[in-house]
């Protein structure tokens, strides 16, 4: 990989270089207090553009996967029925986007286009995306408390699965090519090659980084065995799933989520739409058949499905990775405190210390 050494005040002409070559960029900016978000770059705020930021609640996952995508127009006339799909591609780039979030997207790569059958309406919005990585070295305005990637290994610096990477050393940026199209852009004049001094600084700021995070989960590979290995009590996943309001909070905000219902609904006298929706495992509709049975009617059944699909190892072989990049969104959102960290806590102490022989008979 190349890196460059960029100027503070030039950050932001990496935002005009995207959109001359025609990319709709989009960044994060603040609204009212904590209000963050990911929006549209215009001329007009352009220079309100923020580098560091609490990283918005509303993943930039829905830049490859919307909460509300059509995916085909349905309109009757002359006694026919008339089917047309519809098709976006954008060509996009985020900027901005945090370390947990790209390894998100990844996650959903792997979900969408990783196997056999690839996924159309995925496909479209990934194929022109542009992803330029920010690593998170404010310890005040970027890591939150709920933030815990050095324990997923997917941040505070990404390793791979950006075009561009930058991070903040203070009166300079560095950045780092992660493709080819992230490379060319070292051609224009706001970059210069570095020095070893430049890469002794990052390497002082990650390590100093990692020391400041408050939420550690140690014990994540312990509780990817007993989720595997079935070695929680019925008990443990009541007490998780009776904290459990049903909101789907927790699925909204995660970058990791990839469960979608589709439904069709009418958008004109003789027309219709068939559209996806993002769903979540949290609500009882989710496992809800036709003629009315639920095969996980508890809510417990429903939260330990959460945990399974994201910790279970058959999972993380067929991925490659975690369903969890340690974001802490819902950690931050969840009302019952049974955000992941939450979880991986409570597993530990009813399972770590479980007699086996109470294990064995349960
Ligand atoms: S955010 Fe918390 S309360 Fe809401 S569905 Fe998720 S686990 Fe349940
Ligand atoms: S499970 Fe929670 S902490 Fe993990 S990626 Fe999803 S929202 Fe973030």
């Amino acid at each position: 990989m190349k890196a460059r050494i960029l100027d503070r005040a030039d950050v932001l002409k990496i935002v005009d270089l995207l959109r001359q070559q025609g990319y709709e960029v989009v960044a994060p900016f603040y609204g009212r207090g904590r209000d963050t978000f990911f929006d549209t770059v215009t001329d007009q705020n352009r220079d309100r553009i923020q580098i560091h930021l609490p990283n918005p609640y509303y993943p930039p996952k829905r830049f490859v996967f919307p909460h509300i995508e059509r995916l085909m127009k349905f309109e009757r006339s002359d006694g026919q029925i008339h089917i047309e799909p519809v098709y976006e591609q954008p060509k996009r780039a985020i900027f901005g986007i945090r370390s947990c979030d790209l390894a998100g997207i990844y996650h959903l790569d792997r979900f969408y286009l990783g196997r056999e059958f690839r996924d159309v309406y995925y496909e479209n919005h990934r194929k022109n995306l542009f992803l330029v990585n920010v690593v998170c070295s404010d310890v005040d305005r970027d890591i939150n408390d709920e933030c815990f990637c050095v324990c997923t290994d997917t941040g505070p610096a990404a390793r791979d699965h950006f075009d561009l990477q930058l991070m903040d050393l203070g009166s300079e940026f560095m950045a780092v090519a992660g493709t080819p199209a992230g490379e060319a852009l070292f051609a224009d004049p706001i970059f210069r090659k570095g020095e070893a001094a430049h890469i002794e600084k990052r390497h002082a700021i990650l390590d100093e980084l990692r020391k400041r995070f408050k939420t550690t989960t140690s014990w994540f590979s312990a509780t990817v065995r007993y989720v595997t290995q079935g070695d929680i009590l019925e008990k443990t996943w009541e007490e998780i799933g009776n904290r459990c309001l049903e909101c789907g909070g927790c699925t909204y905000v995660c970058p990791a989520c990839t469960c979608f219902t589709v439904s069709d609904r009418p958008i004109g006298p003789n027309e219709f739409e068939r559209v996806r929706v993002w769903d979540a495992c949290a609500l009882s509709g989710f496992t809800r058949m036709a003629g009315g049975h639920n095969p996980r009617k508890a809510v417990h059944d429903r939260r330990n499905r959460r945990f399974f699909r994201k910790l279970a190892h058959f999972f993380i072989q067929r991925e490659l990775a975690m369903a969890c990049v340690g974001c802490g969104r819902c950690a931050a959102v969840c009302h019952g405190d049974i955000g992941m960290p939450s979880v991986v806590e409570m597993i530990r102490r009813a399972t770590g210390e479980v007699d086996k022989h109470e294990r064995a008979s349960h």
